[in-house]
């Protein structure tokens, strides 16, 4: 990760140094590098406009369940991304960030009324449909507003994605997307109903890839589909393959989002050539962790050092609630110090100060410690902050954009206060 790098013994962000942030902001605070962000959204730029392709024929739908700041989403949409909502309130977020709601696709197996009312009301790109109730239910919502709502359906290819099972999310068993063999005569129920437009085909099939190997299978079940259909009369203007793509976050040798890329349209472009006459067909991406996941890091203070008999522990001042990946889906974070010390090392768990046993952020880890030591947990900047939470009444992290060697405060530390202003006592 070149963006946080040490200087003279110092872990820097970019160009500053990471105890400035400290001293400014105090801790535990997630720190993002700019560079990163935008480096990682022209790797998927850049192979779209050398594979021959524009925003018209391929579209990058950043999945704003990754990291949702509005400074990030304001970066991402200043670089041409649309955005892969899953709630009412990421839409609102969007716009609250300037960007373009007709550049936002809505997915997510939950729908409800409101929700898509509010994203009718903004003419948004797409609903990703996830079952044919909420066909029905968008149908109807649409016909009572007097609109026509674009529609794609998220077809469950029931390929393997070979990653974490609470990641996975493209097996016949998991909750998502309409099943492959029920998605012809989904289409078909669609096409039927007057306040929809049938517009695309998508699928999203886990996180943390490594390969992409599954996603072009993945592709294969898709483009035989879209044939089928065109068969049967429906033509659709896009296909979605979903995000994915992994990180480094400890040995891991994610495939390079070019190498991918070029793949993905050198197999669509055969496919447009012979069967349809070269006619194109839009491609859409919904990267999340891809683009935001080593762009950013979690700086924490050692508040106490406890050497123990069996194990040391280092109990630090962000825990689970800031960041719940470990305790969730026991994931690996690299962890380093931000000044490097001239001493014997010792290994150590990098736990919380949360009231439960699942309270670690790393595990085993040796480093050379004293109390009051920066650390940097790596690879925080995906479903970090935006899986955060307020247990033990314990206000959510501060977070830090860097820009070269400029540090700009995107979101405030929250106080004790703003936890509990929504609640009030029972009547006297
Ligand atoms: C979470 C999610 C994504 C983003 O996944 P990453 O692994 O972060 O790239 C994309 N699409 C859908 C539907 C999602 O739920």
């Amino acid at each position: 990760m070149s963006y946080f790098s040490y200087r003279n013994g110092e872990l820097h962000a970019e160009n500053l140094p990471l105890s400035a942030i400290a001293k400014a902001f105090g801790t535990p605070t997630y720190v993002y590098s700019r560079q990163a962000l935008v480096d990682n959204f022209s790797a998927y730029a850049n192979a779209i406009r050398g594979n021959g392709r524009d925003e018209k024929t391929a579209l990058v739908c950043y999945s704003v369940k990754s990291n949702s700041n509005l400074a990030v989403l304001n970066l991402l949409h200043s670089m041409g991304s649309g955005f892969d909502i899953v709630s009412g309130g990421e839409l609102l977020r969007v716009i609250a960030a300037g960007g373009d709601p007709r550049k936002v696709i809505f997915s997510g197996v939950g729908k409800n009324h409101e929700e898509i009312r509010l994203a009718l009301g903004h003419d948004i790109l797409c609903f990703n449909v996830e079952s044919v109730a909420e066909l029905q239910r968008l149908n109807e919502v649409a016909g009572e507003v007097g609109k026509k709502a674009p529609i794609s359906l998220r077809v469950n290819p029931n390929v393997d994605a070979k990653t974490h099972p609470y990641i996975s999310t493209g097996l016949k068993e998991n909750k998502f997307g309409i099943a492959y063999d029920e998605a012809f005569s989904a289409y078909r129920a669609a096409a039927g109903m007057p306040n929809l437009r049938v517009v695309g085909i998508d699928c999203h099939i886990g996180s943390q890839l490594l390969d992409d190997a599954p996603l072009l299978e993945a592709l294969d079940r898709l483009i035989d589909l879209v044939d089928r259909l065109e068969g049967a009369g429906i033509h659709l203007h896009h296909l979605d393959i979903g995000g994915g793509i992994g990180i480094t976050y400890d040995k891991d040798k994610p495939v390079a989002i070019g190498d991918y890329l070029g793949r993905l349209f050198a197999r669509i472009d055969r496919w447009r050539a012979e069967k349809h006459g070269g006619a194109p067909i839009q491609v859409m991406f919904e990267p999340g962790r891809s683009i935001v996941g080593n762009a950013g890091i979690l700086l924490t203070e050692v508040e106490y050092l406890k050497h123990g008999e069996t194990k040391n522990f280092a109990i630090v001042d962000a825990a689970m609630n800031d960041l719940m990946r470990p305790a969730m889906y026991e994931a690996f974070h690299g962890v380093q110090p931000v000044r490097q010390r001239d001493a014997a090392a010792r290994t150590y768990d990098i736990v919380g100060p949360v009231c439960e046993s699942g309270d670690w952020l790393a595990r085993e880890r040796s480093l050379a410690l004293e109390q009051g030591d920066l650390l940097a947990i790596l690879s925080a900047g995906a479903y970090g902050m935006t899986m955060s939470s307020n247990y033990n009444t314990r206000g959510r992290a501060a977070e830090v954009m860097v820009d070269g060697d400029k540090m700009h405060l995107i979101r405030k530390r929250e106080e004790p206060g703003d936890l509990f202003r929504l609640e009030s006592l029972l009547p006297a």
